[in-house]
């Protein structure tokens, strides 16, 4: 079992899909991402969505954006974790 929670791995996607975290936590990352799905399709649209915007613009994600898209998928998240 993964020590990070859905929400450690919110608070850490832009460092890591950015090549920023440290070894160890990009491991922990990975490790999340091996058993989350959830997570997994998260990060791969994310990464999708920084590589156009990488692509078509050369400066990084808008703060409001990145805000934005951080605020969507945690209430992703939320809903599905809160129902039961
Ligand atoms: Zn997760």
């Amino acid at each position: 079992m993964s020590l990070l929670t859905c929400e450690d791995f919110l608070k850490e996607l832009n460092d890591y899909l950015d090549d920023a975290t440290s070894p160890g936590l990009r491991q922990e990352i990975e490790a999340h991402l091996a058993q989350c799905p959830n997570c997994w399709v998260i990060c791969d649209t994310t990464r999708k969505t920084l590589r156009i915007y990488k692509g078509t613009e050369l400066y990084p994600l808008p703060p409001q954006v990145h805000q934005r898209l951080m605020e969507a998928l945690r209430r992703k998240i939320t809903e599905r974790n809160g129902r039961h």
